[in-house]
């Protein structure tokens, strides 16, 4: 990486003359007299000379002809002579042979660009400060000199570069040495001592107008921003990019000077006329200078060629964004075939033994939650090793994919078919009635029993028995999932025993859960509903899709609804301690604490707690909440004994 010491430890770093370096103390210090200046000129004859040749040029052009320095230097004023003085030396300073020889050039021709534009804004901005506006455009890029000279053999690439790629001089800067004119002018200025303003406007040159806006006061720091805007016009009228320069142009005239576009193109023309006037004074050539209206042109034209460039970048941008979208999704569904092959059976595609075992305690549970039954099927093929012996393994498989198929195709989308093991399966019932599902285990084994199985063009009957099993699984109650596969494993092996081609039941409710069940379904808000054919089925059942149970246990419930005292579900609590596995709400019909329609009364709020009903007909536009509400009272009065209402 290139080492910015090498800068500072030349000694081709261009230096002051002393003439100079004394002129700037005196301008710093307000009690200077005007005499004290003239001494100090007299004292090189050199500098003398050619202020008083400029007092004369068209540059300055006043009316009468001026044959002595005394004369010359008030009629300028410190800060004209401290500029000149400068500008003869740095015009010295430029003067190169070799090939780096036009890029000396270039700098100077530049940087009387510069000047000239401070000095024209500086006009602008109040009288007698184009002076000082001068002097300060003069100084903005002495960085560039300061590397040409010492650093010669690195910056020459970067020239090149600049040039032939029609970039940025300070931005191919800082990516071959990580160091740019700005920061080399503003270190180098800094040692001189030159005022802080001065130095601002150096080191600000190149930021974005997002940034400017942040560190420049438009009302404060005039001199800053003119050397910023400055610098773009010497970029504009020199650089090979006036594109990026005529855009930076207009909008830091409009940012920090209130010039609109007309009024920047008057002012880019202002300055093409003086820079000839002051081509002269600094013996330098500016005839190849472009006229502004060509150079607009050239600049719109390669505005427009950096728009296309950034548009295409957008476009390249978007490929990207779009490729690596589709890598994602590559990987999102290689993550859901892992996940299938670790919950699915890899012949048949349905749900395998594992996933079986976490979906069956999940059904168990929300069927305590909300009271309902929950049920299983097991399906074993009829006679397979026959059939795998007869016809092979593969065509058993065959038979398998088809069994699974068609037992798949006879479910409703919320039942779970899992391959159990070998030949056997089991089907998760979803919310089931006793009579659904015998129904459904019915229909499946007719489905398999129809099914179109071919061995070499020969139809191959097969058969299939079921084993089901149903119960109504209390809260707390642990073995309930053991008892109803156990029970449905009964009745296959009762199918299988008296005949195959069968579906044997078990059914685990007693009188007792089915009279539960009925009494808290003719309970609930949705059915009061129905009946009264204020909904019809399949809108209450969405509606009731939305509904969740209500978590709480029994006990608190009846506290809440008033119904039973804190202390009474204490006691309850104790005495269920001492009977476990029992229900708590048969308990406390027991020991006397609820009637057994109080008791249901709970359940069905518990099971579809009617505010929420009530909610999801209202978020589904149904009807009013003052609509509902009345609905909910007619339904309290017909349905609820008085007594059990909550106040
Ligand atoms: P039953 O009517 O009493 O159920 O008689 P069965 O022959 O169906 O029952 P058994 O349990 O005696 O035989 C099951 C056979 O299923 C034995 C085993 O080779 C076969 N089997 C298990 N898994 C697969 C499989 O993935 N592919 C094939 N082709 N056969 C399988
Ligand atoms: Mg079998
Ligand atoms: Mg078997």
């Amino acid at each position: 990486m290139f080492d910015d010491d090498k800068i500072w430890s030349s000694t081709q770093l261009p230096s002051l003359p002393a003439v100079a370096v004394r002129l700037l103390e005196l301008s710093r210090d307000p009690e200077t007299e005007i005499s004290q200046i003239v001494a100090l000129i007299k004292t090189d004859p050199a500098i003398s000379a050619r202020i008083l040749k400029a007092t004369n040029s068209a540059f300055f052009s006043f009316r009468s002809r001026v044959t002595s320095i005394d004369r010359a230097v008030p009629l300028l004023g410190s800060t004209v002579v401290t500029s000149l003085a400068l500008s003869f030396s740095l015009a010295e300073s430029s003067i190169a042979t070799g090939p780096m020889q036009t890029f000396f050039r270039d700098y100077w021709r530049q940087s009387i660009v510069h000047a000239v534009a401070g000095e024209t804004l500086g006009k602008r901005c109040e009288k007698g400060l184009d002076c000082e506006f001068f002097l300060a455009g003069l100084m903005v890029d002495i960085g560039r000199l300061a590397m040409l000279k010492a650093i010669s053999r690195e910056y020459y690439p970067v020239l090149i570069t600049a040039t032939s790629q029609e970039r940025q001089l300070f931005e191919v800067e800082l990516e071959f040495l990580g160091i740019d004119h700005a920061m080399v002018g503003y270190k180098l200025m800094h040692d001189w001592g030159l005022p802080d303003a001065i130095l601002r406007g150096v080191r600000l040159q190149h930021f974005t107008l997002e940034t400017l806006q942040e560190e420049l006061d438009p009302e404060q720091d005039m001199l800053e921003a003119a050397m910023v805007l400055s610098n773009a016009v010497g970029d504009y009228f020199l650089s090979s990019t006036p594109g990026v320069a005529i855009q930076r142009i207009r909008d830091l005239a409009r940012q920090f000077f209130n010039m609109d576009n007309a009024e920047t193109d008057t002012f880019l023309k202002e300055v093409r006329t003086r820079v000839d006037q002051a081509a002269d004074l600094f013996a330098v050539d500016m005839s190849d200078i472009q006229d502004p209206t060509e150079l607009m042109s050239l600049a719109n034209q390669q505005l427009l060629e950096l728009t296309m460039r950034a548009r295409s970048e957008t476009i390249q941008a978007s490929e990207r964004e779009k490729q690596i979208e589709r890598e994602k999704k590559m990987l999102e569904s290689k993550n859901l075939e892992l996940e299938k092959r670790a919950t699915h059976d890899k012949l048949t595609g349905v749900f395998n033994r594992g996933y079986f075992d976490d979906a069956i305690k999940a059904s168990i549970k929300e069927s305590c939650e909300r009271s309902c039954p929950a049920a299983v099927i097991f399906a074993d093929i009829d006679k397979f090793k026959t059939l795998n012996d007869t016809y092979g393994h593969k065509f058993g498989d065959e038979v398998l994919q088809q069994f699974a198929d068609v037992v798949q195709g006879s479910l409703r989308s919320a039942d779970i078919l899992c391959r159990y093991g070998g030949e056997e399966f089991v089907i998760i019932v979803y919310r089931p009635s006793e009579k659904g599902l015998e129904k459904l285990a019915e229909r499946i084994r007719q489905n398999v029993e129809q099914m179109q199985v071919h061995y070499e063009g020969k139809r191959v009957p097969v058969t299939s028995s079921f084993g089901c099993a149903i119960a109504l699984p209390g809260r707390g109650e642990l073995n309930c999932t053991e008892q109803l596969l156990l029970k449905a494993d009964e009745a296959l092996y009762e199918a299988k025993e008296s005949g195959r081609n069968r579906v044997c039941h078990r059914n685990l409710m007693d009188p007792a859960d089915r009279q539960l069940l009925k009494a808290v379904n003719q309970n609930k808000f949705s059915r009061w509903l129905v009946t009264k054919e204020i909904l019809d089925i399949p809108t209450i059942s969405r509606i009731l899709l939305q509904v969740p149970p209500d978590q709480r246990c029994l006990g608190l419930l009846a506290v809440h609804h008033k119904i039973l005292k804190t202390a009474e579900v204490d006691n309850l609590v104790e005495i269920q301690s001492e009977n476990q596995y029992r229900r708590f709400g048969d308990l406390a019909v027991e020991h006397g604490f609820l009637t057994n329609d109080q008791l249901y009364l709970i359940l069905s709020w518990q099971i579809e707690p009617p505010d929420r009903v009530m909610n999801s007909m209202v978020a589904n536009n149904l009807f009013s909440a003052e609509r509902c509400q009345e609905l909910y009272e007619q339904y309290l009065r017909e349905t609820v004994p008085a007594e059990f209402i909550p106040a």
